[in-house]
């Protein structure tokens, strides 16, 4: 019998009723002879507000009780879930992560799986029950309990899907597939029927959270057959796949947004050998990850201003690391933006045809939007503009490139 694991997010199980819906699409797959794994999110809201608590009892947090606690909107789906596959008729039983188990680094917050032992599930299964899985959490080398980091679900519905050697990983969401972008923001947003691992791990990397980066990585290495699909309407959804099952492929196929930036511009550095060292060495010691960088040449050829993005998060501890380097590297001031958005344009096409970015710039400047910072990558764009034309400059370039869902 074939084995499939269907994973559900956030908003797919958000209430019982929704719980209800998805335990009666894990029985029609059971029915159609099917061997289920299934694997489930936090009702949507959930782990937002298992965050909020632990900000608000303590701003820096211990990092393994932050993943005791924003864990346990999992463990509440998954044992509403067999429940309700139990109430019409379907043998289920909830497994957590730990009691898989499926194991994984010490990195608390945002830990990478190692390795499931798909043993006790493998009998469960042989004994005709669906798992029903929690997405998002694992055991780390500690023995104590690990979270994979916002939106991770998708990566454990992924590895699962790997460990058990599943046909195919169906992602149900709350939007019917991949779109060329976020269908929420532009409504002229079209449906991929198919997109290459490779272009979606890049458009999940800059922005477009439909799925988690790792689990698009994951499922790269593994040739997982991922398919993205709706859970409330019966339509066919996207499957991520090679480049060679690919008929015709577009030149851009898809544009993203990421709202977590934040630009710092150290004004009046000294330009002399080392200074890109002295700024970039201590951001790297403090783990704050450093994306975009600019260095400007100056009018007087003795200093220019080095500009960098990093997570809107990391600002505040960034701009501290920054102040402890200010006599050393002599720098003349520091300015911080956050209100600040990056745009990318992923396409395999940029490989072997050019003009793609100029037809960027131009369409941003046709909307007179500034562009503060540029990053390329062998099939990418990104731009770093102000927030607040983020809806304007995805319209604008989606039509540039002949996105638009006619
Ligand atoms: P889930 O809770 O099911 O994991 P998410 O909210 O994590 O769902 O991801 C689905 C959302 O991703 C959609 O509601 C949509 O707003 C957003 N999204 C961003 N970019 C895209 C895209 N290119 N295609 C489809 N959805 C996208
Ligand atoms: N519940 C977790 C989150 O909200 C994991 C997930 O939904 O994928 O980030
Ligand atoms: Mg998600």
């Amino acid at each position: 019998m074939a084995r499939i694991v269907m994973k559900f997010g956030g908003t797919s199980v958000g209430d019982v009723e929704r719980i209800k819906n998805v335990a009666r699409r894990v029985a029609a797959e059971v029915e159609s002879g099917s061997t289920v794994a299934v694997v489930v999110s936090a009702m949507s809201g959930a782990t937002n507000q298992l965050v909020e608590w632990c900000r608000q009892v303590a701003p820096l947090y211990d990092n393994r009780e932050y993943d005791t606690v924003v864990a346990t909107g999992e463990q509440v789906t998954i044992g509403l879930l067999a429940m309700a596959l139990q109430e019409i008729g379907v043998k289920a039983r909830s497994w957590c992560g730990w009691q898989v188990p499926v194991r994984t680094d010490e990195v608390h917050g945002k830990a990478r799986i190692t390795a499931i032992d798909t043993e006790a599930l493998d009998q469960s299964l042989a004994a005709g029950e669906v798992a029903v899985v929690a997405g998002f959490q694992g055991i780390g080398p500690d023995g104590r309990i690990t979270t994979l980091g916002r939106g991770g679900s998708d990566t454990s519905a992924v590895a699962l899907a790997a460990a058990l050697g599943a046909e195919r990983c169906d992602i149900y969401t709350d939007v019917d597939g991949v779109y060329t972008t976020d269908p929420r923001i532009v409504a002229k947003a079209r449906k991929l029927d198919r997109i290459t691992y490779e272009e979606m791990l890049e458009l999940a990397s800059v922005g477009a959270k439909v799925l988690q980066t790792r689990s698009v990585e994951m499922a790269m290495k593994h040739r997982v057959r991922v398919q993205v699909l709706s859970s409330f309407v019966d339509a066919p959804g996207t499957l991520v796949c090679d480049e060679d099952e690919i008929v015709e492929q577009e030149l851009v196929s898809g544009i993203a947004y990421s709202r977590d930036e934040a630009k710092i511009t150290l004004v009046g550095v000294p330009d002399r050998p080392g200074v890109a060292a002295g700024i970039f060495g201590p951001l790297a010691e403090a783990a704050i990850n450093v994306d975009m960088i600019v260095q400007n040449v100056s009018e007087d050829g003795r200093s220019t201003d080095v500009t960098f993005t990093v997570g809107k998060a990391d600002l505040e501890r960034a701009r501290q690391v920054m102040d402890k380097t200010r006599e050393k590297l002599d720098w003349g001031g520091l300015e911080a933006d956050p209100a600040v958005v990056k745009i990318s344009v992923v396409g395999v096409g940029m490989r072997s045809h050019a003009g793609i970015a100029q037809k960027m710039f131009q369409t941003l400047a046709a909307e007179n939007i500034n562009i503060r910072l540029i990053s390329t990558s062998e099939i990418k764009i990104s731009v770093l503009i102000d927030e607040k034309y983020t809806e304007l400059a995805l319209r604008a370039l989606h039509s540039a490139y002949g996105l638009d869902a006619v």
